[in-house]
């Protein structure tokens, strides 16, 4: 990828190794390191080299944010134990009776975040196709504070055009909200496109190993980002110093991650397609795919997640999920290992019932590093199974 910052004039491969990780300057150490402190000395009252106490600030957590924040093009980042407490530390910006518009495709811990814990308080949403956006701006809710977005989501991958959304929601005094866990910062830079905060689930694509959860908050506004930072502290939903260092060692090989996966992901593609059992492949880069254009337009690549239908429908996605040896049966993505699930039943189970209800014999694909061939192989077996 060819961006350069405009402050360090790096290229996002040398940013994700070097922001926020020069060198110790006590020791020389070429690794950031785990600050365990929790408070830090004062020289005189108030006096201190930046650091208070490790809720307020962090000096691993600040390597982090100010590393992801830079890949975000961003002049502002915030870390939080999970990509969840990120997202309530943005719904604690909504007035009394302020109203989320939420895309009608979304991961589904974000749905019953906003639908059952902040609703009740007197939080209203709806759930709207993003994708038509003459519609969007004809029944805008005038109560609406906040839209939210994923593109591509999860776990049909439709791609959302962000531009468009953030013209009709900055039009009527909203807020945009871009989820950009499946894409990353190497694929997509939403702010560059009108978003207002990104948001992430560091536990995926950003950490890349399945081994830490986190979350991340990005954004460009100096007084949104106050009050986002006032409340991380106030609310206290902050990452460990040691899933801070996870997520930072995880963010360096990002680009080369991702450019395995995308193309893992094509010869994955083009494997279904071409097997009888398979009914549709959901990939942005495929022409027929809602959103392609928004995709096309936006992304520098198309990303490491497929989802395909079954013509032999929930059972045959049952039998699939079951039956590969290399991919992995288990809820999560984004990291180093292919995983394979069925959302009807696992990651999107809490959606059952309400508009953001998924197709029940769908399969989603978190494809990951291995050998392309392999997982190919893999796949094939499983799915020769149902002949
Ligand atoms: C996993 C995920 C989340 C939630 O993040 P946690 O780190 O599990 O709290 C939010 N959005 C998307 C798209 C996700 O995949």
């Amino acid at each position: 990828m060819g961006d350069l910052d405009e402050q360090t004039g790096w290229g996002f491969e040398t940013r994700a190794i070097h922001v926020g990780q020069e060198p110790d300057p006590t020791t020389g150490a070429v690794v950031t390191p785990i600050s365990l402190s929790t408070t830090f000395a004062q020289s005189s009252v108030g006096e201190h080299k930046g650091f208070e106490y490790s809720r307020s600030g962090n000096p691993t957590r600040s390597a982090l944010e100010a590393c992801v924040a830079s890949l975000e093009n961003a002049k502002h980042g915030l870390a939080f134990a999970s990509g969840l407490a990120a997202e309530d530390n943005v719904l604690r910006l909504l007035p009394p009776g302020g109203r989320v518009l939420l895309g009608n495709d979304a991961y589904g811990g974000t749905f019953r975040l906003i639908a059952k814990v902040w609703s009740p308080l007197g939080f209203p949403w709806s759930a709207v196709d993003l994708t038509d956006v003459a519609s969007l701006r004809a029944n805008w809710p005038s109560d609406t504070t906040i839209v939210w977005l994923e593109t591509p989501t999860n776990p049909l991958l439709t791609c959302i055009d962000i531009a468009a959304v953030a013209e009709v929601a900055h039009a009527n005094g909203a807020i945009v909200v871009v989820d950009n866990t499946f894409a990353t910062p190497y694929l997509q830079q939403p702010l560059d496109h009108g978003a207002d905060i990104v948001v992430h689930s560091a536990t995926k694509y950003l950490g890349g190993h399945s081994d830490v959860v986190g979350g991340f908050l990005a954004l460009n506004d100096d007084s949104l980002a106050e009050r986002l930072r006032y409340t991380q502290n106030a609310a206290g939903g902050v990452p460990a110093p040691f899933d801070c260092y996870l997520v930072l060692r995880g963010v360096k090989t990002l680009a080369l991650r991702m450019e395995r996966h995308c193309s893992n992901a094509r010869a994955v593609v083009d494997l279904l397609l071409g097997h009888p059992a398979v009914d549709r492949v959901l990939y942005p880069q495929l022409p027929d795919h809602p959103g392609h254009a928004a995709a096309a337009k936006q992304m520098n690549d198309f990303g490491g997640m497929v989802s395909f239908t079954l013509k032999g429908g929930v059972d045959a996605a049952l039998t699939v999920a079951k039956s590969t040896r290399i991919f992995t049966l288990a809820e999560s993505l984004g990291a180093v290992e292919s995983l394979i699930e069925h959302p009807g039943r696992m990651t999107h189970a809490s959606a059952a019932g309400s508009p953001l209800q998924v197709p029940d014999s769908l399969v989603r694909l978190s494809v990951g590093v291995e050998s392309a061939h392999d997982l190919c192989e893999d796949l094939r077996a499983a799915l020769d199974r149902l002949s």
